[in-house]
């Protein structure tokens, strides 16, 4: 075997399997077709979630120095602004990072291409993916070179992180479902001067459409995003030039654009593959699901996909956990694909439907409703919840099993961990739980009674223990977060929560891990315990 896995494609996706991959020490490929990184940007929005993850990749500071902190969003119609959401700080004590970043994806495939380096793995750039061929030990891959020579390469796995057009997809034969929308979009990176609210999103709803200006770093940098106005649509051949007036139109005549760095039309797609699995070959990021980027969700839906795989992957390659627990991606990032689905179309149908009624409502009521929504804490948590990934969950995954005796309000079992600052020694500081928490083994949060100390199998390097002492400071940030004593909660990798229950009960745990996580030594070890 020349290689554990085959990465196929350099995307945000690839770039965060490739170092997932690297950090947990399995030996993988990543190739591209391209000469080196993409320079045009098309995703601007990072998460809060993401940031989590890139926290443990050692590259959430440089992303924040590079990046903006979305303060407020400003909404504009018919020359006015007609309102201003605060959304900085918008998910305070739900994550430590409760805003939205805007970083180009470029900046963000840079940092973590730079982080792959620093781990000794670079890319191999001019190496296109042609043929697949897989039986039940291992894929065999053509590659054709940038010298138009064939190559082969047999991996145990291959992930397609190639994007809306995956040969990984198209070569196992796996439909893309979907359709295209029948809007065009465009994205151009301006110098340009106006009536903006500076270093804030402002959002130009219009009768027919939207016009997006992010704030970029460095001067009067302004990225513009927006759909084509009918007139416009079916020309292959336009130019920004072309769209400022339109532009100006909808956005105040005073608008002044001193230059344009870069330019792109794009038709948009909404499409889920019927499959994200094939025998030994996956589907990532935009391989297994496009859709509208109306709530900055696309990039930040990859590089979770490649963060589920990526410790199943390594636990399977090393021995340590049986093929069946990677049946588990599918089961957990499928839904999320399609709810993505469900939710970015009903969202972008109400931004750029041509209808009367759509059109009023976008321009009188839309950004006065969402204002006052988001006065309301209710409604301001919901939201960044949902937009900021941090509320995504696996409750149906076979990996995700709560004890019944765990009160319903508690985390639940297939939860991402909630975000917890505690005193993690008595009398000691309060600490950054997620930053305690290292996201290459299990973690075992044992809350309000002792932990156990001899009885849980050796796991080694595989599980660490937290025992939460008992302290008010505690008490106060726990009941914050509804977390009962006793209880316990046997997190994931990464970070969801796979066991969940009250009292602590060694045999589930060994059970946990045996039965649902099916790891080979730990059933083992079951054996020797009963
Ligand atoms: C205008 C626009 C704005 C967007 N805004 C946002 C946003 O604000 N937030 C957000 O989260 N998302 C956004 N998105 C979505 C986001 O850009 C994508 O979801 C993201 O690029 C997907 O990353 P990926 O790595 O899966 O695929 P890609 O970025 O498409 O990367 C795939 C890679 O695979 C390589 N490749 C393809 N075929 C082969 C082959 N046969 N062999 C070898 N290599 C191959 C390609 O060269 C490419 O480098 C936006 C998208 C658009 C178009």
């Amino acid at each position: 075997m020349d290689t554990e896995v085959l990465i196929v494609g350099a995307g945000p996706t690839g770039l965060m399997l490739a170092n997932q991959l690297a950090r947990r020490g399995v030996r993988a490929v990543i190739i591209d077709r391209h000469a080196g990184p993409s320079l045009q940007t098309r995703a601007l929005g990072v998460q809060a979630r993401t940031l989590e993850i890139y926290s443990h990749l050692g590259i959430v500071e440089c992303a924040l120095e590079l990046g903006k902190r979305a303060t407020g969003a400003n909404m504009w119609a018919e020359g006015r602004r007609t309102a201003r959401i605060p959304i900085g700080d918008i998910g305070r004590d739900l994550s430590p990072y409760p805003f939205l970043l805007i970083l180009g994806q470029d900046d963000n495939e840079r940092l973590m291409g730079d982080a792959l380096r620093a781990r000794g793995q670079t890319v191999r750039w001019n190496t296109e993916l042609v043929g697949l061929a897989q039986d039940t030990s291992r894929v065999k891959a053509t590659l054709k070179n940038a010298d138009g020579t064939i190559g082969e390469v047999t991996a145990a796995w291959v992930a397609g992180c190639d994007g809306a057009r995956s040969a990984v997809r198209e070569l196992n034969a796996i439909e893309f479902a979907g359709a295209p929308y029948e809007h065009v979009f465009f994205v151009a990176d301006t110098e340009v001067t106006g009536a903006m609210v500076p270093d804030e999103l402002n959002v130009y709803l219009w009768r027919k459409g939207f016009h997006l200006f992010f704030p970029m770093r460095g001067t009067d940098h302004w990225r513009v995003v927006g759909i084509l106005p009918p007139h416009l649509r079916g020309r292959d051949d336009l130019t920004f030039e072309d769209v400022i007036p339109s532009v100006r139109q909808e956005a105040g005549a005073e608008l002044s654009f001193k230059a344009c760095g870069w330019y792109s039309t794009y038709r948009i797609h909404h499409r889920c593959a019927v499959r994200f699995r094939d025998r030994r070959c996956f589907l990532l990021g935009d391989a297994a699901h496009i859709h509208s980027p109306v709530g900055a969700q696309g990039m930040n839906t990859g590089l979770q996909d490649a963060y589920n795989l990526a410790w199943k992957l390594a636990l399977v390659t090393s021995g340590r956990a049986n093929t069946t627990l990677l049946d588990s991606y599918e089961v957990e990032r499928m839904p999320v694909a399609r709810r993505l689905l469900i939710t970015t179309d009903r969202a972008f149908a109400l931004v750029v439907s041509d209808s009367w009624w759509a059109g009023l409502f976008r321009t009188c009521v839309l950004a006065k409703l969402a204002a006052f929504a988001m006065t309301c804490d209710r409604i301001r948590t919901l939201a960044f919840r949902t937009i900021s990934q941090i509320g995504i969950r696996y409750p149906d995954s076979s990996l995700s099993e709560t004890l019944p005796e765990l009160p319903d309000t508690a985390p639940r079992a297939g939860d991402r961990f909630p975000w917890l600052r505690l005193k993690l020694q008595p009398n000691g500081p309060i600490e950054d739980m997620f930053a305690k928490l290292d996201d290459a083994p299990f973690n075992l949060i044992v809350v309000g009674q002792h932990p156990p100390s001899i009885q849980l199998p050796a796991l080694g390097d595989l599980l660490r223990i937290h025992a939460v002492p008992s302290d008010a400071a505690n008490d106060a940030e726990l009941a914050r977060a509804r977390i009962p004593r006793p209880s316990f909660y046997l997190l994931r990798p990464d970070g969801h929560i796979g066991l969940a229950g009250a009292q602590l009960d060694v045999a589930a745990v060994h059970r946990y891990l045996a039965e649902r996580m099916v790891l080979a030594a730990e059933a083992a070890r079951l054996d020797v315990v009963r």
